[in-house]
């Protein structure tokens, strides 16, 4: 076989993180069936901690660096085609729209379905015991998050805080150009710190495929779906909207302004999409996403470089559909009947906790006590959702990524006009 037939047969990589996610979840299948305490099981589920555990750990080594470029680079070449204004509005713009259709989609279902209604709290009493909320009061929260944001950069860079190293980027970018042409150099450095990055992801994507297949099988087989009986309507509420959100709002918004059909998109963002689901993490995603930002649905690079790191820390519509509906469901299950002032309020909380939420696993569940006690609620309650959390994270967390890469697509489409 010549090696132009090997590389004809050979599968892309795209097709290779696909087939990698369907042959993980039937291990974990397989897996469950064996029996959790079978050699079989032990040994598989250690191999897999071993290989999920090293894509997650590459992909978050190149993070920081590609972060840092790429938003200062981003805004140098903007501001050097005075299109800076225009797409940092579009950008914010875009998301607020698309964050606040999310946060009403989750309080329209929950105010239809009524998940929650007539379930026994005794239920959830060894949950609740075994809580303790972290109580912080909506003023503490943005105060905490105000100061969260300006910070030494290289505490920010070494823990990570990645919207603080958003915004330090961000101060880079504008300075190098208000100086014009003083730091050529710095210039040229960011752009080939930047192109170094993407080349590094391009080699932790090899084993993209193999990682993808360890985290679906560990999710699979280690997650205890015991109380997902009880939890079965706000589930499926939840997973339902999410959904709805992200297979039919979002790409409706795309093609109605780039026309790029949703079949089109989904091919291009899949492996950004997969790698999201199964990480839980938009952070740790963020080199895939850029990835097929830069190669299978072209955006400039300009425009990827700011909109993608920038939107995966404060651009959240699963997160912010998720709070939004979780706090009815647990006002449902207290008994008590929240109003439409007070549903006002969850709304506005459940978009500013998910701004402030850091794209890892289980953030938004943090930010969700201050959703709860914005109108009164107990925020013991975040214990009942925690043992769910794992399941319910991955599907907000693809669509707070894809809503991160349609983002790119509009702002790349609108902001060339009359820039
Ligand atoms: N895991 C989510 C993300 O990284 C955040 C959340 O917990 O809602 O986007």
């Amino acid at each position: 076989m010549t090696a132009d037939t090997v590389k004809r047969f050979a599968l892309s990589l795209n097709a290779r993180i696909f087939l990698g996610a369907a042959l993980g979840i039937l291990l974990g299948l397989w897996f469950r069936h064996a029996g959790a305490s079978s050699d079989f099981t032990v040994k598989g589920l250690y191999v897999s901690g071993l290989v999920s555990g090293v894509f997650i750990d590459l992909l978050k080594m190149v993070l920081v660096p590609l972060v840092f470029s790429s938003i200062a680079l981003g805004v140098a070449n903007l501001r050097a085609h005075h299109r800076i204004g225009r797409v940092w509005k579009l950008t914010l713009g875009f998301m607020a729209t698309t964050t606040t259709i999310a946060v009403l989609t989750g309080l329209t279902a929950a105010n239809i379905f009524h998940p929650g209604q007539g379930l026994q709290l005794s239920l959830f009493q060894d949950a609740l015991s075994n809580f303790e909320a972290a109580s912080l009061t909506p003023a503490e929260f943005f105060g905490k998050l105000l100061h969260g944001i300006f910070v030494n950069p290289v505490a920010a860079m070494a823990q990570p805080n990645i919207l603080a190293v958003v915004v330090f980027a961000l101060f880079v970018g504008v300075a190098v150009v208000q100086a014009q042409e003083r730091y050529p150099s710095l210039l040229k450095l960011l752009d080939e710190l930047f192109q170094l990055c993407m080349h590094m992801v391009g080699w932790i994507m090899h084993l993209a495929p193999l990682g993808i297949l360890a985290l679906m099988a560990k999710l699979v087989a280690v997650d205890s779906l015991a109380l997902l009986d009880s939890l079965l309507l706000f589930v499926a509420v939840i997973v339902g909207t999410t959904l709805l959100h992200g297979a039919v709002t979002l790409p409706a918004l795309l093609w109605v302004l780039t026309r790029i059909s949703p079949l089109r998109f989904f091919r291009g963002a899949r492996p950004a999409l997969l790698t999201a689901f199964a990480t839980c993490s938009s952070n740790a995603t963020i080199p895939v996403t850029m990835r097929c930002l830069e190669t299978d649905l072209p955006v400039r690079r300009e425009i990827s470089g700011f909109v993608v790191p920038l939107g995966a820390t404060i651009n959240m519509d699963g997160t912010a559909l998720y709070e939004a509906a979780a706090a009815l469901f647990v006002a449902n299950l207290a008994g008590i009947s929240l109003g439409l002032d007070q549903q006002l309020v969850v709304c506005l909380m459940a978009m500013l906790a998910s701004i402030g939420a850091p794209g890892i696993p289980s953030a938004g569940m943090v930010t969700m006590v201050m959703v709860l006690q914005s109108v009164g609620l107990p925020a013991e309650a975040v214990a009942i959702l925690i043992p769910i959390d794992r399941i319910l994270d991955t599907v907000r967390t693809a669509v707070n990524v894809e809503g991160d890469l349609i983002t790119s697509l509009v702002v790349d489409r609108w902001a060339g006009k009359g820039g």
